[in-house]
């Protein structure tokens, strides 16, 4: 740590460079109850990194992002999911959820980026980490490796999954590791329909398959993978040829087969590989700093809603803030971050609730267990109640 010691005043402080943090600068500064020069932006992301996911947003979602927010999405930008469907081990059919209005799009996190980007005329950016905080009656304190120390009313953290300053803040939360890896990655598949997501539940693992493009047959998949499998084998485990034959099995009944084609460009070939855990954060709050994103809800990605949740923080925390504003309050105020606190309760925990029950469901299937689950969702197909699905899938 250097020696040298710069005191620095904000309103408000951003902590995190990843998609959460990004789109919460941006929206501030769309704002018009707070000037750019009193925002910061703790951002560590090298301009270099390319995420090479890609996320599903659910209609309600993007549909906020485009017209309330005016975020502009060119029609190749993303791909329309009319159709969610999800398959078992010895299914005779997937269940099918149809959305005639749209389950959401497919987008990849790399153009997410670009469509939140802002000038950074006016905005402050330090490129420090932040390893100490503390704070009085009115502010916050955050201590960055540099030496920089910023006084501020409030911050908001998009620190990640293991945020640290959840822990400097000691904001309770309860973790959990699920003991499954996440592989993510591109295959092709030129009969894969383009407006169909799909999730496949195998024994050893979880497959969601996004369709990337209306020009080419590019499928993005996220697996998550027991961990047993991995591990006498970890080095050598060939994750493309291992995913391939598992799913050209699983789908020769329906005519449709993967390959690992060479791809035109280099980062679809590449692997983004993860742990998986689960965070629960049942208060992401503390005095003048509220956590968003991953730093206050880690989920399992089976249903693609993680990235939803951090988009509906960053929409619910704004809300409080502009109330702040037109009331004189102080943003760091522990009745508005109480405010957002319950504000996200109710879709936090769901999102938690089923996503974890779900993996836990289909993780401790016996042969029997697994007929039944079949049963049922043979005869959901049929009934107007999986409608719920979609609901929870489109966001309300
Ligand atoms: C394979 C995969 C597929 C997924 N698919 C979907 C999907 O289809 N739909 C969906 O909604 N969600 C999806 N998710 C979830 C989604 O990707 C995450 O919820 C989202 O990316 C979280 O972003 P974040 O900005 O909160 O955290 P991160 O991206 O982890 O960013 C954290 C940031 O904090 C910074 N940081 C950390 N510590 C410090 C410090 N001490 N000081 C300063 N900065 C710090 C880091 O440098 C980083 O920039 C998926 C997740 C995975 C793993």
């Amino acid at each position: 740590m250097k020696s040298s010691t710069k005191d620095e005043f904000y309103t408000i402080t951003v902590i995190g460079g990843g998609l959460t943090g990004q789109l919460m600068v941006s929206l501030l500064l769309k704002s018009n109850n707070i000037d750019s020069n009193k925002i910061c932006w703790i951002n560590l992301n090298k301009k270099t990194f390319i995420d090479t996911r890609v996320s599903f947003l659910n209609t309600n979602n993007f549909f906020k992002l485009k017209n309330k927010f005016k975020y502009h999405f060119n029609d190749n930008d993303f791909l329309n999911i009319k159709k969610i469907q999800i398959h078992n081990e010895n299914e005779k059919l997937p269940l099918s959820l149809e959305d005639k209005q749209g389950h959401g799009v497919i987008i990849q996190n790399d153009t997410l980026k670009k469509t939140f980007k802002f000038l950074k005329k006016n905005l402050k950016v330090f490129k420090s980490k932040v390893i100490k905080t503390k704070y009085d009656q009115y502010h916050r304190y955050l201590y960055l490796e540099d030496g920089t120390k910023i006084k501020t009313s409030l911050v908001i953290s998009a620190d990640g999954n293991s945020s640290a300053l959840r822990d400097f803040a000691e904001i309770k939360y309860v973790s959990h590791n699920l003991n499954h890896t996440i592989i993510s990655g591109y295959l092709h598949s030129k009969k894969f329909n383009n407006s169909i997501a799909k999730q496949v539940f195998l024994n050893d693992g979880f497959i969601g398959l996004l369709p990337i493009s209306k020009n080419n047959n590019l499928v993005n998949f996220v697996w998550s993978l027991d961990n047993e499998v991995l591990k006498n084998n970890k080095s050598n485990f060939k994750y493309h040829d291992e995913i391939i034959q598992r799913l050209n099995f699983f789908f020769t009944k329906y005519n449709i087969c993967f390959e690992n084609q060479k791809a035109k460009t280099t980062n679809y070939d590449k692997l983004q590989i993860y742990s998986s855990n689960i965070t629960f954060v049942n208060n992401p709050f503390s005095e003048k700093i509220a956590l968003i994103g991953d730093a206050a809800h880690t989920i399992h990605p089976l249903a693609g809603q993680g990235f939803n949740l951090s988009i509906e923080d960053c929409f619910d925390l704004l809300k409080c803030i502009d109330k702040a504003s037109s009331y004189g309050k102080d943003f760091g105020d522990i009745s508005i971050l109480n405010e957002y606190g319950n504000l996200r309760k109710k879709r936090n925990n769901l999102i938690t609730l089923i996503t974890t029950s779900i993996f836990y469901l289909f993780k401790k299937r016996t042969r029997k267990f697994n007929n039944i689950i079949n049963l049922v969702s043979q005869n959901l197909n049929k009934i107007y109640g999986k409608k719920i699905f979609s609901i929870i899938a489109r966001g309300y």
